[in-house]
């Protein structure tokens, strides 16, 4: 199939460099501006999809209700314009990877600090969207893309309803995707806000387990499931599921929209709840650091960014601390071995979610990049990050040479043992905890 457009044709003011894919209306390029550089994605409603009944309509109301759209989670639209007749929009974009791609890549639920976080920024732009008398209708894992920074954008308002535009946008007879579709619009009822609040309960559902609560081979036994409003249980195909996030996706996922959240807004107080009570990096820059956070967290020695526990073979040497007084140092052993794990900054200020600038793991060979492993003499002692317990000794800190570490070391019955050193050359600390 040829192209819309070829490497280098201009498009407005914007020069096509890449392909970026196709969609049910047309297809998407990156482009960069000729003057001032900035670097957009040109979605273009192909020749072919211009013929399909209301298509064109369809296109123009994808952008008319993406131009009246600002927030941060919802992709920006720069400009409209038609070139050789095709209608084309010009919008914000965004690299990284969509949440499907996110999930196929990961071959598994997503970690949970991550789930919480990238839901949570969903549901706050489904939730200004619909304060702006928009339904979106097509919420689901690929229409939604994670920046490599860690933002969360919500991407293709293709069918989405804004006021006015009642019938205009029914082209074909299923609008959507039918995952995620809710019983009554399967049944052929208008869209509104319960459809949305459905599709994010799927979506939600989705994060945690690694696949829709709906499926099936024909599109009749799919629809009898959805009519049906039965799913598995997400804790029997992920028992890690917290109870509260299994909650959430039940008031979502109720048969009866008069049941679900009634809103977007009330969805997103739940979900703020929910992030608030998982410790949290917010979202990995790579899947692989995604699918390191994962292991961790099964393995139940799960804490939050700046910090990762290292390997048990890690500890080697120690800088010793006697009853809060002069610091002891032992030697160091060879800079090789306590590297190879998933690399952390230990910078405090590192901590805001979501944004850790955090190497890739095959970074962590970086010269700048250390582990420092810290112990308790005398048994364990829990690790506070401030006000969080971020882990239990042995705990190591991956960081980079310069920055300050600071943690509380806490036992019952012993005074808090304040844990301060700028990472350097010293391998581990350890610290003899004085009884109160
Ligand atoms: P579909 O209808 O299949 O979802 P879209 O038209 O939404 O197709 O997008 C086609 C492809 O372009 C998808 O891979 C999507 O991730 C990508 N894409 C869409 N919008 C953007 C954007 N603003 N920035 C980067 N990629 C985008
Ligand atoms: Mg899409």
């Amino acid at each position: 199939m040829t192209r819309a457009f070829d490497t280098n044709q201009t498009v407005g003011e914007y020069r096509v460099e890449d392909f970026l894919g196709a969609g049910g209306m047309g297809e998407v390029y990156r482009a960069v501006h000729s003057k001032i550089g900035r670097v957009a994605a040109v979605k273009v409603l192909t020749a072919q999809a211009a013929q399909g009944s209301g298509f064109v309509e369809r296109f123009f109301n994808e952008a008319r209700i993406q131009a009246s759209l600002q927030h941060p989670n919802v992709a920006t639209l720069y400009d409209f314009c038609e070139v050789q007749g095709q209608p084309c929009i010009i919008m914000e974009y965004v690299d990284g990877e969509t949440i499907s791609e996110r999930i196929a890549a990961f071959g598994a639920p997503l970690p949970l600090s991550e789930t919480v976080y990238v839901f949570e920024k969903v549901c706050e732009a489904i939730d200004y969207v619909h304060r702006h008398g928009v339904i979106h209708r097509d919420i689901k894992s690929n229409n939604i893309k994670i920046s490599s920074e860690g933002k969360v954008k919500l991407l293709d308002f293709g069918i989405a309803k804004g006021q006015g535009t009642q019938q205009l946008t029914q082209v074909g007879s299923v609008i959507g995707t039918l995952q995620y579709l809710a019983p009554e619009l399967i049944r052929g009822g208008a869209a509104d806000a319960g459809g949305d609040v459905w599709a994010l309960g799927v979506l939600l559902y989705e994060m945690v387990t690694g696949r829709v609560p709906f499926d099936a081979d024909t599109v009749g036994d799919l629809c009898d499931r959805i009519g049906r409003g039965q799913y598995t249980p997400p804790a029997q195909l992920n028992p890690s599921v917290p109870r509260e996030v299994a909650a959430v996706i039940g008031h979502c996922l109720r048969k009866n929209p008069q049941e679900r959240y009634r809103t977007a807004a009330e969805l997103l107080a739940d979900a703020r709840k929910l992030s608030a009570a998982v410790p949290k990096p917010g979202v990995s820059p790579t899947v692989s650091e995604a699918a390191s956070e994962y292991a961790e967290a099964k393995a139940g020695r799960s804490f939050p960014l700046p910090f990762v526990l290292a390997g048990a073979a890690a500890v080697v040497v120690v800088l010793v601390l006697i009853g809060g007084g002069a610091l002891l140092f032992l030697s160091t052993g060879g800079d090789d071995t306590l590297g190879g794990g998933a690399a952390v900054s230990a910078d405090p200020s590192n901590t805001a979610r979501g944004l850790a600038a955090k190497p890739s793991p095959a970074a962590s060979h970086d010269a700048a990049e250390r582990v420092v492993d810290i112990a308790v003499t005398d048994g364990k002692a829990d690790v506070y990050l401030g006000a969080e317990k971020v882990g239990t000794t042995p705990f190591s800190v991956h960081g980079k040479l310069g920055e300050r570490v600071q943690l509380t070391l806490r036992r019952e019955g012993y005074a808090d043992e304040p844990v301060d050193f700028v990472v350097g050359e010293k391998k581990a600390f350890m610290y003899a905890l004085t009884k109160r």
